[in-house]
């Protein structure tokens, strides 16, 4: 079976939404990844970097989804990763409110040896040097690199992030991070350009919108599930790369037919993911919720037209 290897921020978050606030709770990019993808009950690894404040039955909780967690270096009186952020009313869009890279700022990362032949690797949010360096451990050529960044990586470290994207197969990406990179305001634009830079295929998630798979002159849309509460949005896009990777690493397929489906499965475990704070949703996430999920995915899309 093929093997899902992830890289990926592991912070505590502090997060304000208008239902709520949480003080330090366990978050970042790659426990979203991990957990949503190990719905597909695939092999998977995290490689990633935490302080000694971190709480290591959280790690074990990882174990038990099936994932591995060797790639995650403990650094010694080393604090972990802080963000902190607050949702406007509309819950689409957001301000980081403080950002502390701990022990991301030097952070080396070490592949674990089964992995460096993974047919799939996610590239979550963190350091684009950090990104690159994975990608440079690996003994085969990966079938599909998948990249996901944000705009802090873009105001920070743009030169490092282009040679990043210039490497990659697919990118997945806010729609305002989309404009900010392309300089575009047309998204369609927007991921035109973005397929200059090096990826043949630009996932653009537009949160309660839904997501655009652009790929040549070839475009998929899937909606966001109409949701009747939605807490807090945190971590819905890297939910959202664990579902599409996740299935992508599962059905051994990389056609852009199979992507269509990955992104349905994609948006459907995202919807899951903003239920509740943090990532307690997905560690409690039932086989039975998510198939039902789907086909009321299913039930809201589809249609017969007559075409005259
Ligand atoms: P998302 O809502 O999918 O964009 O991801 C939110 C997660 O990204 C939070 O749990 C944060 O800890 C993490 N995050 C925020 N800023 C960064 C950053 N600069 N690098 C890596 N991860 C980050």
């Amino acid at each position: 079976m093929s093997k899902l290897l992830i890289v990926g921020s592991i912070a505590f978050d502090a997060i304000e939404t208008p239902f709520g606030k949480t003080n330090k709770i366990v978050g970042g990019a790659a426990p979203y990844i991990g957990l949503s993808a190990s719905n597909f009950n695939i092999p998977s690894a995290i490689v990633s970097v935490v302080g000694e404040d971190f709480p290591l039955e959280y790690l074990n909780k990882l174990e038990e989804k099936n994932i591995d967690t060797s790639g995650i270096e403990i650094v010694k009186g080393g604090k972990t990763f802080f963000w902190s952020g607050k949702y406007h009313n509309d819950l689409n869009s957001r301000d980081t409110l403080e950002t502390q890279l701990n022990v991301l700022a030097d952070f080396n990362p070490i592949v674990p040896n089964d992995y460096k032949d993974a047919e799939i690797v996610m590239l979550g949010n963190l350091h684009p040097i950090v990104q690159l360096g994975v990608l440079e451990q690996l003994t085969k050529k990966p079938k599909l690199v998948v990249l996901d960044t944000m705009n802090f990586w873009m105001d920070s470290a743009l030169e490092d992030l282009l040679k990043v994207i210039a490497k990659v197969d697919v990118i997945t990406i806010n729609d305002e991070e989309a404009r900010q990179l392309s300089g575009e305001y047309s998204l369609v634009k927007a991921a035109r350009a973005i397929e200059k830079m090096g990826p043949k295929y630009v996932v653009i998630k537009k949160g309660e919108h839904g997501a655009l798979l652009f790929h040549n002159e070839q475009i998929f849309f899937a909606p966001a599930l109409p949701l009747e509460e939605v807490f807090d949005p945190t971590g819905a896009g890297d939910t959202f790369a664990g579902g599409f990777t996740g299935f992508l690493t599962k059905t051994d397929d990389i056609t852009f037919e199979n992507m269509k489906k990955a992104i349905v499965h994609a948006s459907n475990l995202a919807s899951f993911c903003v239920e509740k704070f943090g990532t307690e949703r997905m560690e409690n996430l039932k086989r039975e919720e998510v198939q039902k999920r789907l086909q009321q995915f299913k039930e809201l899309t589809q249609f017969e037209i007559e075409l005259s």
